[in-house]
Formats: structure tokens, C-alpha cells, sequence
């Protein structure tokens, strides 16, 4: 009987984007239905992340903040909520000229529904998610928590810490990200996350310090055969560009670039060094001279190698589910954090919805809603990947002339996924009890 009672205490690993939207969403939806509810968030690390550099968000995920109530909060935050982003327009590199956009407003200039992009460094929105988290009485943070490990028993989930303490609860959630334990030790340990061969190359710098013309006007993706280059402003104020370089880098290369604690100055600073040489290497003969003033610039370019996590395999089990990256971690298109959004919100929907069903059928609906979309949107990020690896004379030219046809042709597609909103799609009711099934058979049968 007690897997048919709504779940009290829900566990969360993990404070990133997925992690943070799946508490509040939870919050939102159950805390109607369920008086004593309680969501704890377990997160690794000590405070929030400042690393990671500036994401883009896109209409739909912008969308799916507002609806969490932090778009409001990045508002308030000023100039450093972020810089909107009508379009990301796209150069060659080669010959300095446009090759195309990709639009986040219709020809009138208009969001979809109402919501454009916005650029914004991670660790100002993670602040703005925080803030939101913490008004709200049902959930609490955890910092300094890393997972090890997990089990079920007798109807609960035990979760494990690294410093021999444990929580109980009965649900979890592992929002833990790529290189999840929720999944690996739990889950599913048959699918690691696997190394994609493609890194970004990232830095941030002070627009002042660029003294050529810029030739974007929020949002560049400058394109080349030795990678591509994001520029982006960051602030509304325009004042810091946010420059990303989306390179291939073998596996061996990634371990002689990769810059670790504990390592001695002259090391970090050879490593510095080299990733310097790389940026100017690959971009220092491009036609535009901003972007020839970054890559000779005095700039720090750390190296983030990207992951990814096939999402073929199991997302559950009887206790914990997997969303956003643990479950389907994908080559990162602008959409990556939208998904991970979406999958918090359509499982909060289905967990209210379905609340006094078992956690096996809520996990059922969850993925029979799911799967199909991830799989596609997985498929379509390695597509657009490939285009960033290194090529020769002919293949660039044949990517730049392909380009504007590429982006043409799924305008209506992209249109159509910009309007997606997680809060209105249908989520299907639970099926009826046996019980109700033989007693409407048996009053079928008495009518006739
Ligand atoms: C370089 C790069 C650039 C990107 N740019 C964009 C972009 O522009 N737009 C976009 O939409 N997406 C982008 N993405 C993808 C996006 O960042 C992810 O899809 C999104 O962050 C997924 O959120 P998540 O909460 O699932 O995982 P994460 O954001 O990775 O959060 C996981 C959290 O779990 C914590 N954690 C991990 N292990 C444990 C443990 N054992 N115990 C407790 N806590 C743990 C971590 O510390 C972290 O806080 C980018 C990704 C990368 C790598």
C-alpha cells in the first residue's frame, strides 16, 4: 500500500539548472496535494559553481524560467542578467561575410510567445534560480553533500555521502549531470558518459579592451574549418563579450591541456600558454579584426572538454529517476538547458497528476512523453556538431555554401520547437483501477 500514497520526501542531487528547476517545479505542482512535503537538494559543492562561462537561453527556456518565477529575479538583477539576443548571426570566418541567423524573433521583431533568447553567464543564472529556491518553505539546500552511492529498501531510497552520512527519502531525483553517480552507481552503470572529441575553448573579455569594430550585434557564431567561434555580449550593458571557441581536440591533446589542482605555476602557466597558441593557430587569419584582437589578446581560454551520455539506456528504477544531463547529456546545442528545464517540468506535471499511483507508472508516462524527443534532439545535435570538426580547403567551402540552405530549410522547424511549452502540454490521466474497472463492467452488465 504505501507505493499508492503521494511521495513525502523527495531527495534532488544535484544543484545545477535541472536540479534547481526540478525543486522549485516539484514545490509548485505537489505542494497543493501534499501538506507535509519536503524536497531536500544534496549538491557536491561547497557553494554555487562560478565556473562555466555564459549560456544562451533560448525562447523556450526563457519561457520555462518565467513560469518559475526566475526570469522576474534575472530582471531585477540589472545589467548582469544578461544581454537579449534577437538572432545569433552567422560569419565566415573566412571571408568576413554574413552567411545567415538564427532568429529568436518572427519578422515583426516579436519573441515567440512573448520570449526572445538572452545570453547570460551560468553562475548569475544559478544565483537568480537560488534566490527563488530559497523562498520557497518546502525546499531545502544541501552544499557539501557529494553522492557515492545508493539502494532501495523496504519502499525507501538511501542515498549515500562521501563523508559516510546518508539520507533517506522516497523519491530521488539525480539531476547530477554528465558524469552522474545517480546514473553510473545506481541506475544504469552499463552507460558512461563518453568524451564527444570536441572542446570549448572559452574566455571572457572586456569589450573596452577591443578597439576594432564589432561586427555582431548581440550574437556571432563565426564559422570556419578549424571550428567555430561564439561571440556573444553577456550583459545588457554590452560591456563584456563572451567568446567560445568550439574546436576538436583528441583525447591525448585534452590531457596535456588540461589545467588541475595541485599543479605548480610553471605548468598552468605552459598550459596557458599553449591554449593561446591553439586560439591564434586556428583563428588568427580571420577576416574579421575583433576577432583577430581576442585570439592575439592577452586572454585566459579555459578548456572544457564536452561529454556526452547515449540515451538509449534506463532513466529509473523503482525509487529514483534521472533527468537533464544525467539521463540524455548531449553535445550542447542552445536548447541543451531548455531540455533539461522541460524534463522538470513535464515530471513534476506527471508526479502531481499521477500522485496517488505507483512511482513505476509515474516513471512510465514520464518516459513514454519523453523518449522519442530525446532521442531526436540527440541525433540532431551530433548533426550539428560534425560541422564544427576539422576540415579541408573544399569541405569548408562546401560547409559555408551549405549553410544558409541548412538554416532554411529548418526555420519551421525551429519555429515550431521555440513555441514549446512544457506547462501546457497533456499529460495523460492514470489509468482506472482494476477496482473501478469490474465495478463499471458490473454495472454494464446489470443495465442490460
Ligand atoms: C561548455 C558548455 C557550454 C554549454 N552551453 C550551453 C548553452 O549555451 N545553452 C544551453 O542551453 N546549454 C548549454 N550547455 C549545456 C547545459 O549546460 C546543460 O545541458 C545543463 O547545465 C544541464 O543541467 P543539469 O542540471 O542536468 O546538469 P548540470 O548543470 O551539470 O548540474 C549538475 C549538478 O550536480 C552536481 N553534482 C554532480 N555530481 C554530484 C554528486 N556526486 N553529488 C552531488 N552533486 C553532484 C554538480 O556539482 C552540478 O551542480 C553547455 C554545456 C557545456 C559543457
Amino acid at each position: 500500500m504505501d507505493s499508492l500514497r503521494p511521495v513525502r520526501h523527495i531527495i534532488i542531487i544535484g544543484a545545477g539548472i535541472g536540479g534547481l528547476a526540478c525543486a522549485l517545479a516539484l514545490s509548485r505542482e505537489l505542494t497543493p496535494f501534499v501538506p507535509d512535503l519536503k524536497i531536500t537538494v544534496y549538491e557536491r559543492h561547497d557553494i554555487l559553481s562560478t565556473s562555466g562561462g555564459a549560456i544562451n537561453l533560448t525562447p523556450v527556456a526563457q519561457r520555462h524560467l518565467a513560469q518559475l518565477g526566475v526570469l522576474d529575479e534575472l530582471n531585477r538583477m540589472g545589467p548582469e542578467g544578461g544581454a537579449e539576443v534577437d538572432a545569433i548571426e552567422l560569419y565566415s570566418m573566412r571571408s568576413g561575410r554574413s552567411i545567415g541567423s538564427i532568429d529568436f524573433v518572427d519578422h515583426r521583431g516579436n519573441g515567440y510567445g512573448g520570449f526572445k533568447g538572452r545570453r547570460v553567464m551560468r553562475i548569475v543564472l544559478s544565483m537568480a534560480m537560488m534566490t527563488i529556491v530559497e523562498r520557497s518553505p518546502t525546499v531545502d539546500i544541501v552544499f557539501g553533500k557529494k553522492v557515492v552511492n545508493g539502494e532501495e529498501i523496504n519502499n525507501k531510497a538511501v542515498v549515500h555521502f562521501e563523508d559516510g552520512t546518508k539520507a533517506i527519502g522516497d523519491l530521488v531525483v539525480g539531476c547530477d549531470g554528465v558524469h552522474s553517480v545517480v546514473r553510473s552507481r545506481w541506475v544504469d552503470p552499463d552507460t558512461p558518459s563518453q568524451y564527444t572529441g570536441m572542446s570549448f575553448l572559452q574566455a571572457n573579455i572586456p569589450s573596452e579592451d577591443i578597439s576594432s569594430p564589432i561586427h555582431f550585434r548581440s550574437s556571432a557564431l563565426n564559422v570556419s574549418r578549424h571550428g567555430s567561434m561564439l561571440t556573444s555580449f553577456c550583459d545588457s550593458d554590452c560591456k563584456q563579450i563572451f567568446a567560445a571557441a568550439v574546436v576538436q581536440f583528441s583525447q591525448e591533446d585534452l590531457n596535456f591541456y588540461r589545467l588541475e589542482a595541485g599543479q605548480d605555476w610553471a605548468t598552468q602557466h605552459q598550459i596557458r600558454a599553449a591554449l593561446r597558441n591553439e586560439m591564434r593557430d586556428r583563428f588568427g587569419k580571420c577576416a574579421m579584426p575583433c576577432i583577430r584582437e581576442m585570439v592575439n589578446s592577452k586572454a585566459d581560454w579555459m578548456l572544457y572538454p564536452v561529454y556526452q551520455v547515449r540515451p538509449g539506456g534506463p532513466w529509473c528504477t523503482d525509487r529514483v529517476i534521472l533527468l537533464g544531463d544525467a539521463a540524455h547529456a548531449m553535445p550542447p546545442r542552445d536548447e541543451s538547458a531548455a531540455y533539461a528545464l522541460d524534463d522538470a517540468i513535464i515530471f513534476a506535471r506527471i508526479l502531481a497528476k499521477h500522485r496517488s499511483e505507483p512511482l513505476t507508472e509515474v516513471f512510465d508516462t514520464y518516459e513514454r512523453l519523453r523518449r522519442d524527443k530525446i532521442n531526436y534532439a540527440f541525433r540532431e545535435s551530433h548533426r550539428m556538431w560534425d560541422r564544427n570538426r576539422d576540415m579541408g580547403i573544399l569541405e569548408g567551402r562546401l560547409k559555408e555554401w551549405m549553410m544558409p540552405l541548412y538554416l532554411r530549410s529548418y526555420r519551421d522547424q525551429r519555429e515550431a520547437a521555440w513555441e514549446f511549452d512544457a506547462s501546457k502540454i497533456t499529460i495523460p490521466s492514470p489509468a482506472p483501477s482494476e477496482d473501478l474497472v469490474s465495478l463499471h463492467s458490473f454495472l454494464k452488465e446489470q443495465t442490460l
